[in-house]
């Protein structure tokens, strides 16, 4: 397997990262999944821009442009004869001797490789379940930074409880979004997501959702909505690069819809493959 190693392509057993490299000690850092279908890129410039978002919030140095990021992920595609599935990609502030503040002459670290995904078939046929879990993250879950202990903790809470995702809580009215996913409820026919701001990653999912219930008439808005509005919603649903649009059918112990995904999931799931060519949502 080829990774991209700052502008260079070098095979997985030479690419070498030094120890002290922040990405490692402080999680300082910032990182994309970017979905690949049939050898293409869906919506890159999208998670791209998003990219820079998160490196100009996080203050990391790193022009994408200058390094021709775009062009060097399409040639990783393609020396790696990948197909399907995902690319990883995360830079972090770089290598220097362990201490908090930042360091005056580094340069950032660019690692980028191909992981496997693969479509979640049987979820979005059948619906997931998923709990309930108090959202313990920091405050700026808009930047997609490294640190993802309170993410991780709370998929696996979900996982050993016998669900697939964790739904985040800040406080009993406020849902925010799932431990890897932007969350969807639906009621009377309006669908309703946590509004983008520093509480939620801006999912680039979530904004396809948005040009996708466009083209549909589907009416979304941007609300905080509660926990009491999420478990007597008509339907619930998830959506990420991996994830695609998958139903929620049960939280904790309450099943929604009956316990069946949902029509305007599904319709949103229609849709995501007849319109995947858009080169970019804005
Ligand atoms: N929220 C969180 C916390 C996530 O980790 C992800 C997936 N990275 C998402 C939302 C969905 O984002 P996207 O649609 O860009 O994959």
């Amino acid at each position: 397997m080829f990774v991209l190693l700052n502008d260079e392509f070098v095979n997985r057993n030479e690419c070498l990262i030094d120890i002290e490299d922040r990405a490692n000690q402080f999680g300082d850092g910032v990182y994309e999944v970017i979905r690949v279908y049939d050898g293409e890129f869906f919506l890159l410039h999208d998670h791209l821009k998003r990219l820079i978002y998160s490196l100009e919030e996080a203050k990391i140095n790193y022009d994408i442009h200058h390094h021709n990021l775009a062009d060097q992920l399409q040639k990783l595609v393609e020396m790696n004869n990948f197909k399907d599935g995902g690319i990883y990609l995360q830079i972090s502030r770089g290598a220097s001797p362990r201490s908090h503040p930042f360091p005056k002459h580094t340069q950032p670290t660019l690692i980028a490789y191909p992981i496997p995904v693969t479509r979640p078939l049987e979820s979005q046929e059948k619906g997931i379940e998923a709990i309930l879990h108090e959202d313990l993250r920091w405050l700026r879950c808009d930047i997609k930074s490294l640190n993802l202990l309170g993410n991780v903790m709370a998929k696996q809470s979900a996982l050993d409880a016998g669900a697939k995702e964790a739904i985040l809580y800040r406080d009993y009215n406020h849902v925010t979004e799932g431990s890897s996913t932007n969350v969807f409820i639906v009621k009377d026919g309006v669908v309703k997501t946590h509004p983008a701001n520093h509480y939620i990653l801006n999912g680039i999912t979530r904004l396809y959702l948005f040009y996708l219930a466009e083209l549909l008439n589907i009416p979304i808005v941007e609300e905080v909505y509660s926990i009491e509005e999420l478990k007597n919603a008509d339907e619930v649903f998830i959506s990420s690069t991996t994830s695609e649009v998958i139903s929620v059918i049960k939280i904790d112990d309450v099943q929604i819809n009956n316990g069946k995904p949902g029509p305007i999931a599904q319709k949103f799931l229609q849709a995501f493959f007849k319109h995947k060519n858009i080169k970019h949502l804005s």
